[in-house]
């Protein structure tokens, strides 16, 4: 089987690892210019879309924010999924809180900003703080601007004003500013008969709105399930084929939706050692027709980002039940550019692990990690 992946980055890379030992070849299109590339390797291996759809069986996508052209020829060729209508709804979060709605799954109230009336609207209807978000090509915070106090009401405006006017497809959500106990996310795989079969919730702790770190061990089983049936409800409404992931703010214990991720998702990438089988592989099960895999926890694991750093410490591969994933990129600030999975028989051990991890690694580089270490108490 040979499957396409809009996007050639680490997640593209991820599948193609996870897809080899099933036969599965996987190609990489660079949106930006139009090539095909080895997902490992980043060597070319030919150009032009059309070619690439006629020479493979499948085409699916490991981020979002992709032309619309580009969706809509994928599209026709009649290989494409999730498909467009699943990658728009991520890409768009009008397009998102509206299916939402249509699925009566709960989220921040919100109202979308394309002017000052919309603006003064918001603040009015919505109330203080809001947060306030790009209706397009937002992603790990970015694009985001928040309102506390009404005295910083002509400042903000004038910003999101400013952003508005470099675009005229852009529009601005906003949404109240919502007091979370913590954020947990949903990775599951829906299968073309129908079939969904999700992982365990992951607990997730970000920096600067961007993943740090996620650990995944069992859950209260009520909260797993009302995590799965906003899944299954947004999934299907979506005849949705693939894995899709969903964030939450959990608040007392009820779930609102954040967002959704139509692909692999980062507070997923635990299951590559953590799970029965792991999403890489499940969404390339269900995107080529396979049975889908086990999404069983095996034991409790964490992951941790790697942000701009292109070194660990030599040591940290001599510890037992740890996994180093790097991507092959070259250095930037703050850029993804690998992550360490850790796992362990029981949470104690995983504390212990956890703990020994942090002692290895500079503070610096990898900050907050104790807030997810004092979780392990819970
Ligand atoms: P997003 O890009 O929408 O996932 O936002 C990045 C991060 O900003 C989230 O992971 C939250 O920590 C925070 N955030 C986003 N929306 C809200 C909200 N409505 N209320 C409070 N915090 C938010």
């Amino acid at each position: 089987m040979n499957v396409l992946v809009l996007g050639a980055g680490q997640l593209a890379r991820m599948m193609s690892l996870a897809g080899a030992p099933l036969n599965i070849t996987i190609s990489a299109y660079d949106v930006n210019t139009d090539d095909i590339i080895h997902p490992l390797t980043q060597q070319k291996l030919g150009a032009g879309l059309a070619k690439a759809l006629a020479d493979v069986d499948v085409v699916t996508a490991e981020f979002e924010h992709i032309p619309l052209a580009v969706l809509e020829q994928c599209q026709q060729s009649g290989k494409f999924y999730p498909g467009s209508a699943a990658i728009l709804a991520g890409a768009d979060r009008r397009q998102e809180k509206a299916l939402l709605e249509r699925c009566s799954v709960a989220s921040a109230r919100y109202s979308v900003i394309n002017n000052h009336d919309d603006f003064n609207d918001a603040v009015n209807q919505l109330g203080l703080p809001l947060v306030f978000k790009s209706a397009l090509a937002g992603y790990d915070g970015k694009g985001q601007w928040r309102l506390k106090d009404q005295a910083d009401c002509t400042g903000v405006w004038q910003q999101m004003a400013d952003f508005l006017a470099t675009d005229s497809k852009q529009a601005i959500v906003a949404e109240q500013f919502i007091r979370f106990n913590r954020e947990l996310s949903l990775v599951g795989v829906r299968a073309g008969s129908g079939e969904v079969r999700v992982y365990p919730l992951t607990e997730n702790h970000h920096v600067n709105g961007v993943l740090s770190v996620s650990l995944a061990r069992p859950l209260p089983r009520q909260l797993q399930q009302r995590a799965e049936q906003m899944f299954a409800a947004i999934a299907s409404s979506l005849d949705y084929v693939g894995v899709l992931a969903i964030e939450f703010f959990e608040v007392e214990g009820e779930l609102l939706v954040n967002e959704i991720a139509p692909r692999v998702h980062n507070s997923g990438h635990w299951t590559q050692q953590g799970a029965d089988v792991c999403q890489f592989e499940n969404h390339l099960r269900a995107v080529t027709g396979l049975p889908l895999g086990s999404t069983e926890l095996l034991r409790p694991s964490l992951m941790v980002n790697i942000l701009g750093e292109d070194s660990t410490p030599p040591a940290i591969l001599g510890m037992p039940g740890l996994h180093l994933h790097w991507y092959g990129k070259s250095k930037r600030p703050g850029r993804k550019m690998g992550h360490i999975n850790l796992s362990a028989s029981s949470l104690a051990e995983l504390k212990a692990r956890f703990a020994k991890l942090i002692d290895l690694l500079p503070a610096a580089a990898f900050p907050e990690l104790e807030k997810m270490l004092s979780k392990l108490t819970d």
